[in-house]
């Protein structure tokens, strides 16, 4: 670790740039060892009396460098590791600096770019990541968001290898070229983008790949050339990626008067990638696990993560191209009202209510524990030292959650007019969070002051909320009080303005009206009640009866609950209330409270036993499984699921892994054996109605969905088991197979260890040749609840198809294991914990985006038991010890031991 590498970029250090770069003409030699990079950049002064050009550069050789026609002499400039400065320019250029051309050629090695930011090499095809500061590493540029210029494209590579030469914006010239005494034709493709864009939104990519082209005409009658570049063997899975970018094209014209811009948008497919996606303008580069998809090797989850994927890219060309950021710090202005927009297209192509729940699923599970632990931060950052470690659940989720309070605070029809105001208004522009809150505000004439808290305090607010009712007087009151944890770096918290969303319910489950008394005036409220102070009451009259509050209706804001529901109350709730959203929600936390009171029941040394409420709740689902043929059947789902073991871990104060594994899977065996019969039942049924075993509708995906949770539960009866072999060998959906498969790597049962050995090998023949099923296959056996699976997580680390390399192989094996198998990695020796550290120190060398993500568990030490956390902190203060660590990684353990 350098000293310099280990300092922080501040937010209040801000300065608009001393120069801008008008115009942008790049030019790539590609050849196997090497690129030549030719950069002409034509430059012109933002701020009086500026004389000297400090570029960004890194890890590249200089070749040369011209200013208007003339090298430059030795002396006149300096160059560091991390940038290369241009001093007296005034001097060299003989008159004002106030416009002029530089030139510079620089040499890069994209083949031994392992980091795979920047220009790289996955397998056999050139491709680009330049998002936040890669494109340094490719010339000496203004690497910085708020710096937008017209970039034109030239690429030159071998024909035979890579005859697909790509760019940003629309091809206008391209040509083979001859050259004396070589064998191989050499040829040249110039792209130009007429829409200024900053740096990270360049992308190039060369290759040999197949195309999947189709047509969108736009709202207003232009026709965009749509094209789809993958390997040629997966040509036979892009058709729902391409219908996944047609829909999300009409719904942008529809929801947001959003068109495309441009005559061509494209997208590649590329295996090594470091994220999901990247949304260049005009070239979206895609992780392979985010494009390819058929019902034959993809799961369904992934078929709806494509969607999801390939929309939110697409979305960023006005939400993140069209306006920018200005600095690093407002990357939740993309990505927060990004994330909000392809969560709601996804809503509206499936079902909204499981939507959510999965949404807030995660949140509650990933967003809330990043928010506990060391690396807590705001929307809107103060200060990082590794920018890549900042694309975080709290800029990403919880950023699309402010945007979502937001729209509930302005309504559907003013939050529009909002984001027509900030698209108009800052069309072109590299903007900051700010000026998106002015635009809602400037447009609706609402006060969003106190809501601006949001971007500045880190932290998970938490609302107690009492309710009492006055038979007498027939009032209603809630006592709603609001606090939040200090986090690094803010120990007091000022109040935040959090929209509740309530109901009233009678005693058949209806909504009563919400009324309050105004001046002796009756006044119909509407169901989302203004949290601004610290303590605050809201009293409803004419309340005809003793009400059952529902509260926080579809999750209206990330914030923690603490309400004292009687169990018949949440029995109430999970069955009765019209918010889809808290009826699952009532539903688990039902769970939690049986699981609690097992908890201490276990501690105690008692023997378990459920309470029948449990049964009876569960029991109100299954029946309506069972007789409603019409019900969401993917709701069902989720009504049915036990709170999973990463969410349990993160709404304990301290958590006991192994206790928390006994109970739960202790519930879900007592359920398995109570209703059997009528699990059974379902899982027949819902198996008979799915007619085309590889339809991905909404409908079947649901169906799919219900069949396997089931199959989940009879996986611990006798006939579990051979109902998954049977599921295995018979099914031709991935989705299936896949369900099958964990059940029996999961089963206890005797007779499954020889049956898992045949299997394990049988689904890696018959699917060895497709890299994603077997990303699944890793995932499913690191993720085996069985004891003994740091030792099949290692024996997989030398397996012939896994490797280092491909983030997605780490992610499927050695980042599921860490994260999602709990009672396996957090083994009372800290076996796991020492796995995690040595497998981060080795990537670190190779790809330190990857170390730092990977990391994560460990940084979770807080929630643990004091013996665990030492562990956890040993291997924490292990890798700072460590020598060379990358920044990334750096300030990570510096956060975690501070
Ligand atoms: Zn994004």
């Amino acid at each position: 670790m350098k000293d310099s590498q280990a300092k922080a970029t501040l937010l209040s250090n801000y300065k608009i740039p001393d120069f801008l770069i008008n115009e942008t003409l790049l030019k790539f030699e590609l050849f196997e060892t090497h690129a030549i990079v030719d950069s002409s950049l034509q430059f012109f002064r933002n701020v009086e009396g500026a004389d000297e050009l400090v570029l960004d550069g890194q890890d590249l050789e200089l070749i040369s460098l011209e200013i208007e026609g003339q090298p430059i002499p030795a002396g006149s400039y300096e160059v560091t590791e991390s940038s290369l400065t241009i001093l007296n320019l005034a001097k060299i250029l003989n008159k004002d600096p106030d416009k002029f051309t530089l030139k510079c050629v620089t040499r890069i090695e994209p083949q031994n770019n392992t980091a795979l930011e920047c220009l790289y090499k996955s397998k056999r095809m050139f491709c680009t990541q330049c998002e936040a500061e890669g494109f340094r590493r490719i010339t000496y540029y203004l690497d910085r968001p708020d710096v937008m210029s017209k970039f034109t494209t030239t690429i030159i590579a071998d024909k035979a290898s890579y005859p697909t030469l790509l760019s940003n914006g629309n091809l206008v010239a391209s040509k083979d070229l001859d050259v004396d005494g070589q064998d191989s034709v050499r040829h040249l493709a110039t792209w130009e983008d007429p829409f200024k864009k900053p740096s990270y939104l360049f992308a190039l990519v060369a290759g040999n790949l197949s195309c999947k082209e189709d047509v969108f005409s736009t709202a207003s009658e232009r026709e965009v050339a749509l094209k789809i570049f993958v390997e040629d063997k997966d040509v036979n899975k892009i058709d729902h990626a391409m219908d996944s970018l047609k829909r999300a094209m009409k719904w942008d014209e529809e929801v947001y008067g959003r068109e495309y811009d441009l005559d061509t948008f494209m997208i590649v497919a590329v295996d090594d990638f470091n994220m999901g996606a990247m949304e260049n303008k005009g070239l979206n580069i895609f992780n392979t696990s985010c494009v390819l998809a058929n019902p034959l090797t993809t799961t369904d989850a992934a078929f709806q993560r494509v969607e999801a994927v390939v929309a939110h890219e697409y979305f960023h060309n006005w939400s993140g191209n069209r306006v920018t950021c200005r600095d690093w710090f407002q990357l939740s202005l993309k990505e927060g009202f990004t994330v909000y927009r392809d969560a709601e297209f996804s809503a509206r192509m499936g079902s909204p209510v499981v939507k959510r729940i999965e949404d807030v699923s995660f949140l509650q599970t990933v967003q809330f524990a990043e928010d506990s632990g060391p690396m807590s931060h705001p929307v809107r950052p103060d200060s990082y030292i590794e920018i890549s470690n900042f694309y975080t659940v709290t800029i990403y989720e919880k950023g699309a959650e402010v945007v979502r309070m937001i729209n509930l605070l302005l309504g559907d029809a003013q939050f529009r007019k909002g984001s027509d105001l900030y698209f108009e208004r800052h069309d072109g522009q590299a903007v900051t969070t700010e000026d998106f809150v002015c635009a809602m505000e400037d447009s609706s004439g609402e006060d969003l002051s106190l809501f601006r808290r949001w971007y500045s305090q880190a932290g998970t607010p938490r609302l107690e909320i009492n309710g009492h009712y006055d038979e007498s007087e027939k009032t209603y009151t809630l006592d709603v009080s609001q606090s939040c944890l200090p986090t690094p770096g803010q120990d007091k918290k000022l109040t935040f303005h959090i929209p509740l969303k309530i109901g009233l319910l009678d005693k058949l489950g209806n909504d009563m009206p919400l009324l309050q008394r105004e001046n002796e005036e009756l006044l119909e409220i509407d169901c989302v009640l203004n949290v601004t102070n610290e303590n605050q009451r809201f009293v409803f009259v004419n309340v005809e009866e003793s009400p059952i509050p529902s509260l926080l209706r579809g999750f209206s804001a990330p914030v923690t609950l603490g309400f004292q529901y009687t169990r018949e109350e949440l029995s109430f709730l999970a069955a009765h209330d019209n918010d889809g959203f808290n009826k699952w929600n009532a539903g688990q936390l039902l769970f939690l409270d049986v699981i609690d009171e097992l908890l201490k029941m276990n501690s105690n040394n008692e023997n378990l036993f459920i309470p029948s409420c449990l049964y009876t709740t569960f029991n109100c689902v299954l029946e309506s499984a069972l007789t409603n043929q019409e019900c969401d059947k993917a709701l069902l789902a989720y009504l049915l699921t036990v709170p999973s073991i990463p969410f349990l871990i993160e709404r304990s104060d301290v958590a006991n892994v192994s206790a928390l594994y006994k109970v739960r899977e202790f519930i879900l065996e007592s359920l398995a054996f109570r209703f059997k019969i009528e699990l059974e039942r379902i899982y027949f049924d819902t198996a008979e109605s799915l007619i085309n075993p590889l339809s991905v509708s909404g409908d079947d995906i649901g169906r799919r969905m219900l069949k396997n949770l089931c199959l989940s539960y009879l996986a611990y009866t006798d006939k579990g088991l051979s109902l998954c072999e049977s599921q295995l060998r018979s099914s031709r959906n991935m989705t299936d197979q896949t369900a099958a498969l964990r059940g029996i790597l999961n089963s206890g049962d005797e007779n499954a260890e020889v049956l898992r050995e045949s299997v394990v090998l049988e689904f890696y023949e018959r699917w060895k040749d497709e890299p994603l099923v077997i990303d699944n296959w890793f995932s499913l056996q690191a993720t085996s609840s069985l004891p003994g699976g740091l030792g099949r997580v290692e024996t997989l680390l030398s397996h012939e198809a896994f490797t280092l390399k491909n983030p997605n192989k780490v992610r499927a094996l050695i980042g599921a294991f860490c994260g999602q198998n709990a009672n396996n990695f957090h083994l009372p020796g800290g076996e796991g914990y020492k796995f995690l550290a040595d497998q981060v120190l080795k990537l670190d060398a190779i790809n330190p985006q990857i170390a730092a993500r990977l990391l994560v568990p460990l940084t979770r030490f807080k929630k643990f038991e004091p013996s665990a956390r030492a562990l956890m902190l040993n291997q924490i203060n292990r890798i700072k010890a460590t020598n060379s660590l990358s920044k990334d990684v750096f300030e990570i353990v510096e956060k975690c031991t501070i």
